[in-house]
């Protein structure tokens, strides 16, 4: 809700201070406060959608240049091994612990399928 705190609208406008690996006017990329993998990153739009469900057709552009930048930041900083797992957690029993739109690009390690 707008007017409502959330941590990655800090994050994304700077507020908190917090380094961002990527920027521009619609996506920042941060590093996972608890990564579970050697690369884990955070992808996410400065405007707040909480959910992958609350977004629309109006949004096509937005969710492509999210995933244009997790494919930018894996190329630019994942080495020999460019193996990677995106996902985006979307609702509570899926996992998802913050309630603004984010990916996360994971790598640096195994990662089973199908996924716990
Ligand atoms: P999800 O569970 O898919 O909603 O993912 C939320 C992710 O945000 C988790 O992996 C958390 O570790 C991460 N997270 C929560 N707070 C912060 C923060 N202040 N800075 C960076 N990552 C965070
Ligand atoms: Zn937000």
């Amino acid at each position: 809700m707008p007017g409502e705190p959330c941590i990655f609208c800090d994050l994304a406008s700077g507020k908190t201070g917090a380094p961002l690996l990527y920027q521009d006017d619609a996506v920042v990329a941060f590093s996972d406060i608890r990564p579970i993998a050697p690369t884990h990153i955070l992808i996410v739009p400065r405007e707040h959608h909480p959910t992958l469900l609350d977004v629309g057709p109006e949004n096509e552009a937005l969710l492509g240049r999210l995933l244009a930048v997790a494919a930018k930041i894996a190329k630019e900083r994942l080495g020999d091994d460019p193996s990677c797992r995106v996902v985006i957690n979307s609702g509570a029993s899926a996992g998802q612990t913050v309630y603004h739109l984010h990916l996360h690009l994971l790598s640096g390690r195994h990662f089973a399928w199908p996924p716990g």
